[in-house]
């Protein structure tokens, strides 16, 4: 008998040999993600996580792990009547049950070889606990207590099957690299692309003095609450000083958002070009401010030599604030703090840009070697996690 964490992860929508590349992906990051917590172990179209300690932090880490569907803290035993009953009752009889409590078992059998049906183990074991408890009640439909067994080549019986995130393990779906701020909308973009399987990698843009050392250490957290869900990546930090002080000089102030706009794409391209990204993303949102109407996004997306994924491009800010909430960005993200676009922004930016227009302002300037340089002098920041 011992006690191990059961882990669910649903279809994974795929068969053959893709599949095994997509359980490869799950296990890597949940050894990763839960390093030195335990040990994970496969059987059977399951994967299992034996904790070694309290299964309780485990099971909170494992709720952060995309392609996961059910995390199930759960008690495995022979496969032999005493036992699973046995054990159901030892369960059962931990809880601080209510004077009335409904109850329903459930089972799944995955090996037929065992001589009770689903059925007959649903009863007899409800029957069971039943005798053993009178406080019980058999409700099929909204039971307040579900006792359920899978028979495979042992036995496991679980109270509680907590949801997983969902989603595709990181890494399945390729490299890409996410324009990160300090903001709400970038990390909650972020989240979204490694939910479907992108191996994000944070690239940050910094204006020093401009923007100060508190501004970046707000960007490393909310980095380090990624890494949580499974970014693997430090924090990339381009120094946009010396680039943007030509823009201020240079550029008519209504034009300047979207100038630094295409200049970050640049360098983004530069920096996936590097890393082989297959993708830039950014939390934009349409309509959100002036540099997010379409005009304005056709004037970046141009020069983007990958695909631009914006996952928030039809949210509400107000469904945007809840996701930032539940990930956990949202409390960092509202600290106050400069960034470099809000540092020199104008009163009035020109809100339907017309590029030919932009590519005029750009004749005038000369920053190909800047450029250059910000991405040969691009700083890796590795974050402290907080293991507590
Ligand atoms: P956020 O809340 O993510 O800052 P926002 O609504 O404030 O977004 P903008 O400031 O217009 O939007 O920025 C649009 C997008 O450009 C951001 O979502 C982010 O992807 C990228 N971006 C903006 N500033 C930076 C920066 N300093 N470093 C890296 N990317 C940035
Ligand atoms: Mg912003």
């Amino acid at each position: 008998m011992s006690d191990l964490i059961l882990l669910r992860y649903g279809e994974l929508g795929l068969k053959g040999h893709n599949r095994s590349f997509f359980i490869k992906k799950l296990r890597q990051n949940i050894n990763r993600i839960l390093q030195g917590e335990g040990n994970l172990t496969q059987a059977h179209g399951r994967l299992f996580f034996h904790p070694a300690q309290s299964p309780d932090r485990a099971i909170a880490r494992l709720q952060q792990v995309f392609g996961l569907v059910g995390v199930a803290p759960a008690r495995e035993v022979e496969l032999d009547w005493e036992e699973i009953s046995g054990a159901a009752e030892e369960m059962v009889g931990k809880k601080d049950l209510p004077e009335k409590t409904t109850f329903k078992v459930e089972t799944k059998r995955a090996n037929k070889s065992f001589y009770l049906n689903s059925m007959e183990i649903s009863r007899n074991l409800g029957a069971h606990l039943l005798q053993k408890f009178p406080q019980l009640q058999v409700d099929v439909h909204q039971p307040q207590l579900k006792v359920q067994v899978e028979i495979r080549k042992k036995a496991f019986i679980y109270l509680n099957d907590y949801p997983g995130p969902g989603g595709l393990p990181v890494g399945t779906g390729g490299r890409g690299i996410l324009l990160v701020s300090g903001g709400i909308d970038s990390p909650v973009a972020g989240w979204m692309m490694l939910k479907r399987g992108i191996d994000v990698i944070p690239l940050h843009f910094s204006s020093p003095p401009y923007t100060n050392e508190r501004s970046l250490e707000k960007v490393k957290d909310l980095v380090g609450v990624l890494q949580g869900w499974g970014l693997k990546y430090p924090l990339y930090n381009i120094n946009f000083t010396p680039i943007q002080e030509e823009l201020i000089q240079k550029v008519p102030g209504d034009f300047l958002t979207i100038l630094m706009r295409r200049m970050m794409i640049r360098l983004g391209n530069m920096v996936a070009a590097r890393e082989r990204g297959k993708c830039l993303i950014t939390g934009e949102s349409l309509g959100q401010v002036a540099s997010q109407t379409i005009e304005s996004l056709h004037s970046t997306g141009v020069l983007a030599n990958s695909p631009v994924l914006k996952p928030l491009i039809g949210l509400d800010k107000q469904d945007i604030i809840k996701m930032a909430q539940d990930i956990g960005t949202y409390d960092i993200s509202i600290q106050p703090h400069e960034d470099c676009c809000q540092v020199f922004v104008p009163s009035h930016p020109v809100t339907r840009p017309r590029l030919k227009d932009i590519e005029e302002i750009e004749k005038g300037l000369d920053l190909e070697e800047k450029l250059k340089k910000a991405v040969a002098d691009l700083e890796k920041i590795s974050i402290e996690v907080d293991s507590s």
